[in-house]
């Protein structure tokens, strides 16, 4: 049950916009500001502008939700 709370959580967080905030520094990279979805879901890794930190998107994602989540 837990499991299923934590997805229903996920789902609501609404991973698209958190997957475009960098979660080292929490700014939000301009460059995909005015993506359209479609074209965000290609960008399977991206740097930060501001921190110059690697990012994986997905990966990014979770850390940002998993942070909201605790916050
Ligand atoms: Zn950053």
């Amino acid at each position: 049950y837990k499991c299923k709370w934590y997805g229903k959580k996920l789902i609501v967080v609404a991973p698209q916009y958190t997957s475009r905030i960098c979660s080292e520094c929490g700014r939000k990279n301009p460059q995909f500001a005015h993506m359209k979805t479609r074209d965000w879901l290609a960008v399977r890794n991206w740097t930060c502008p501001y921190c110059q930190t690697d990012h994986d998107r997905d990966e990014n994602a979770a850390k940002n939700i998993l942070a909201r989540a605790i916050n």
